[in-house]
């Protein structure tokens, strides 16, 4: 069972870069059963694509701000 600063960690990356299936998988059960990071991941998905809607692909470095931004808020 994965951790949620774990599973944040890996939502994080599965944007950037790619995840192996058995993370994806296990990122994916930790999501069924833990509300926090379901809520984090939907907020991040909004985020993302609202910067998508404006220009196209988002860039690494407008991931990583929206990023640092979210983690900012949710205060870890
Ligand atoms: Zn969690």
């Amino acid at each position: 069972m994965l951790k949620c600063t774990q599973a944040v960690e890996d939502a994080n990356t599965m944007h950037t870069s790619k995840l192996g299936w058995w993370r994806r998988f296990s990122l994916f059960m930790h999501l069924l059963m833990c509300h926090h990071c379901r809520r984090y991941v939907r907020q991040l998905k909004m985020l993302l694509g609202a910067v998508k809607d404006m220009h196209g692909e988002a860039s690494d470095e407008e991931v990583e701000r929206v990023l640092k931004r979210l983690r900012e808020s949710s205060g870890s």
